[in-house]
């Protein structure tokens, strides 16, 4: 077989490619995909969100970065892969830049994609990262504002006989990938395939973070092998949780200190720069906040401290095992610092001036095995009302020693 030559890239360098993104091509890529998401179609949805018109999908953004890689150097034999896979025989890194994907599309538009050669982090690799402000970098290479993005959306749907739990799970991306909460293990592969579409496996994930101990927002933590923080309260109270409360079983510690990966934290503990926790008690002794300095201001990454826009709306917690005060002022305090958040148990939103509030993405949920017209079926609106631990009273930092 013909021996290839070694690429002759260098730390620093750049590349780019322009794609016109048509709205044909939108209307194809939805066919092949799947992705009828209506940010990408509906006018009237659009222009109520932050984007304000309608986008191209993700999908032309990425493809368009990877082929700018792969049309320079793919074939080669050196180790470039057009699926954006970065380069190990040559120990440099390509980093997709994104610039223009989830931008404002008009058709006709153009998605810009390309790649900067990093120095070699082996942890790194097979990564795609979108890029924001460019910053000095460490390597001399570029260093991004980190972004927020959700891998699965929390709802807050009970039935009368239980909870489906299901907590957002999402995804920091800076320097490091930080995973905040990992959900239950009824979501467990509907995560990792969340993290495939984004060329990413668990082993990718640098860090992640528990919001709080509760069984919907925990489990799924041993599928990383990251370090795995939690504020210092709630590790101290996960071994000695109330008699009522029955969202942090027993065995929660144990789950927790299996693996030797716990890491506690407190209020201000920085991730990275421009990554940080907030101490945010109240639904729990240790809920916290992951705090994002992003491109477009700081946005919050809440779990339970603010479960939904409707909490954040009244001050008032849906449900809490720790302390009403404490839950009120832990609202009241992040939205002090941005009025971007990504609830715990609903979609992302944003309080507006005039005391309302915005989603950001779209409710989309497909109930399945349910037959509206079962006459053993019915629905109920009614948001429930929030709910206070019986015994609540008793609940202190003196009781856990
Ligand atoms: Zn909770």
């Amino acid at each position: 077989m013909e021996q290839q030559a070694r690429l002759d890239i260098s730390v620093g360098q750049t590349a780019s490619r322009g794609l016109t993104v048509t709205a044909e091509m939108i209307q194809s890529y939805a066919q092949i995909t799947g992705d009828r998401n209506p940010l990408h179609f509906d006018e009237v949805f659009t222009s109520k969100t932050r984007f304000g018109r309608l986008m191209a999908q993700g999908g032309h953004r990425d493809r368009t970065a990877a082929c700018a890689s792969g049309d320079g150097y793919a074939g080669r034999g050196d180790g470039v892969h057009k699926t954006g896979v970065d380069v190990s025989s040559n120990r440099v890194h390509r980093r997709h830049d994104t610039r223009g994907g989830n931008r404002p599309f008009r058709a006709p538009s153009v998605a810009y994609g390309g790649y900067v050669v990093h120095r070699d982090q082996p942890r790194r690799r097979r990564r795609f990262e979108r890029r924001g402000r460019s910053l000095p970098g460490r390597a001399g290479g570029i260093i991004s504002m980190p972004t927020v993005e959700t891998l699965l959306h929390g709802y807050s749907v009970n039935a009368d006989s239980g909870s489906f739990g299901f907590c957002a799970i999402t995804l920091v991306r800076g320097e490091k990938l930080t995973l905040v909460d990992s959900g239950h293990v009824g979501r467990r592969r509907f995560l990792v395939q969340e993290l495939a579409e984004r060329g990413l496996t668990p082993a990718d994930i640098d860090v992640t973070v528990v919001t709080h101990a509760h069984w919907d927002h925990a489990q799924n933590y041993d599928l990383f092998d990251a370090p795995l923080l939690i504020h210092t309260h709630e590790l101290k109270y996960a071994r000695k949780p109330h008699d009522n409360d029955w969202a942090t079983p027993r065995w929660t510690a144990a789950m927790l200190e299996f693996e030797s990966r716990v890491q506690q934290v407190e209020e201000g503990y920085e991730i990275e720069p421009g990554v940080r926790i907030m101490h945010t008690p109240g639904h729990s002794a240790g809920t916290v906040a992951v705090i994002v300095d992003t491109d477009s201001g700081p946005v919050a990454v809440t779990g339970d401290g603010i479960q939904s826009a409707h909490v954040a709306m009244t001050k008032q917690n849906a449900l809490i095992f720790w302390s009403e005060k404490d839950a009120r002022e832990s609202i009241e305090r992040v939205l002090q610092t941005t009025n971007t958040v990504y609830p715990g148990h609903d979609v992302p939103f944003r309080m507006l001036k005039d005391g309302g509030y915005e989603y950001l993405a779209p409710k989309q949920m497909l109930l399945t095995g349910l037959d509206p017209a079962d006459p053993g079926i019915s629905f109920d609106s009614t948001p429930p009302s929030p709910s206070v631990m019986p015994g609540i009273e008793t609940q202190s930092l003196e009781r856990l020693d």
